[in-house]
């Protein structure tokens, strides 16, 4: 009863877990799709250094700077010139101060861009850079020695968000062409980047070129979507192991508890079959003389019997002389005293075949299943002779008579019957005398 408490209540928590993972697989996903692990690096614009760059070291002519407008936002204005072969102006955003510890952007998939762009001819382009540091190939002392991860688009006229892709960024051929590489290196890199800049097109339209940025910003997700489904599946994994590895510790404890209570069953069935062996054995014992008493005497001697081909067998019918005198003189308590020797001289005259029965008061009944009717009249005559040489607690001389009989109608009740006709005979022939049933003496066949 108790176990199969335990083992439902045992079900229903696994059952409980199981639904929990459930909600939990289901609330995750749901909450993965509807944007839950996006994560957003703001570049703002007021906590960056901005730089205005142009082709005047190059040799060029052209003009102009970088400024904050009222709104905040950067503006980058400047009028190309003719001087410089590929003439340009740009501003350069650095993200750190120190640029050999840039930002990890490997975890952002776009780079949002709000700007405006107006340019002498519409649909102009502009310049990304996300400029990367790598000991590798990178220097302090060599600005262009940090990669140059690019790419060109159409911003609008008018304020607008544009996102640009991380992944379509390429390293500049021009870049790549001008030093030792190892192809490893080759690729775009965005590990490590501290600056960020946004330059006229590589196909420069000569005049006033304005940009204003409203905001950077880089979007990613910190947790991608093999790496949810991943988590879950390892997560259902150690649970699947963990509710498996307890469900088998439970049946081995069940187990056990099991062997050992069916351990303790057969040790109190042991303990019930001796007491009632004990038991048997008390009331089939007379508790005086210990002797065996008539009670089941048939079916005892009938297992004796049976097992002997012939069902050949004797009986002494012995009955002590005068008894009633004893215990009218001495007491009764004597009398029982002569009734404990009497047994031990019957026990000490006959053998282990022979059951001797305290048949009640003075009477005693000896089966010989071994014995025939000589070895009976034999074993009558010993008892009775060691009557009469005993030595009696209470100084007289006692004996007793005894009728012999054999089987002769295989039936255990007319051999006792028939002894009991013998001792009649012997009683009335004076006592201390053994007698044989007279047709005892006739062969069974005749
Ligand atoms: P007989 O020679 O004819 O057998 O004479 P008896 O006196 O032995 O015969 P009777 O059957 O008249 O008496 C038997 C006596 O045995 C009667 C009873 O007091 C006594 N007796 C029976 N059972 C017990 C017992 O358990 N203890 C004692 N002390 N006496 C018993
Ligand atoms: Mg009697
Ligand atoms: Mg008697």
């Amino acid at each position: 009863m108790n176990d199969s408490v335990t083992s439902s209540a045992s079900s229903s928590r696994t059952l409980i877990v199981l639904f929990t993972l459930v909600f939990f697989s289901i609330a995750s996903i749901i909450w993965f799709y509807a944007g839950g692990a996006k994560s957003t690096y703001v570049l703002s614009p007021t906590e960056l250094t901005y730089r205005y760059i142009d082709d005047t070291p190059m040799g060029g002519d052209t003009q102009g700077d970088v400024t904050t407008d009222d709104s905040g936002n950067v503006v980058l204005g400047c009028t190309l010139g003719r001087a410089y072969q590929w003439p340009f102006c740009e501003v350069a955003i650095s993200i750190r101060d120190d640029v050999t510890k840039g930002v990890d952007l490997t975890h952002y998939h776009s780079l949002v861009i709000e700007a405006s762009y107006i340019a002498p001819k519409p649909n102009e382009r502009l310049r990304v850079y996300l400029r990367n540091y790598n000991p590798a190939y990178s220097t302090v002392d060599d600005p262009v020695s940090l990669k140059f991860n690019g790419l060109e688009y159409t911003p609008s006229e008018t304020m607008s968000e544009y996102t640009l892709p991380l992944k379509a960024f390429q390293v500049l051929s021009w870049w790549i062409a001008g030093r030792d590489l190892a192809l490893k290196h080759s690729g775009p890199e965005l590990n490590n980047v501290p600056l960020v800049e946004i330059a006229t097109s590589s196909t420069p339209v000569f005049g006033d070129h304005r940009l204003e940025i409203k905001s950077l910003r880089f979007e990613g997700l910190w947790l991608s979507e093999s790496q949810l489904f991943r988590g879950l599946t390892s997560l259902w994994l150690v649970v699947v192991v963990v509710i498996l590895a307890l469900k088998y510790r439970q049946s081995r404890l069940t187990y056990k508890l099991e062997r050992s209570r069916a351990e303790r069953l057969r040790t109190i069935n042991v303990a019930l079959k001796q007491k009632s062996e004990t038991l048997s054995v008390l009331a089939t014992t007379d508790a005086l003389t210990g002797l065996r008493n008539r009670l089941d005497i048939y079916e005892a001697l009938e297992e004796r019997i049976t097992s002997r081909a012939d069902r050949s067998c004797t009986v002494l019918c012995l009955d002590i002389d005068h008894f009633k005198h004893v215990n009218d003189t001495y007491g009764h308590d004597m009398g029982d005293r002569l009734l404990v020797l009497a047994a031990d001289i019957m026990r000490e005259s006959a053998s282990g075949s022979d059951v001797i029965v305290r048949w009640g008061g003075e009477e005693f009944v000896i089966f010989c299943p071994k014995r025939n009717l000589a070895q009976a009249s034999f074993l009558a005559e010993k008892i009775r002779w060691a009557f009469e040489a005993a030595t009696w607690p209470h100084g007289e001389l006692l004996s007793c008579s005894i009728g012999v009989s054999s089987m002769r109608q295989a039936s255990i009740a007319a051999m006792i019957a028939d002894a009991d006709d013998a001792l009649y005979r012997a009683k009335n022939g004076g006592r201390n005398r053994v007698e044989v049933f007279a047709e005892s003496l006739i062969p069974a066949d005749a």
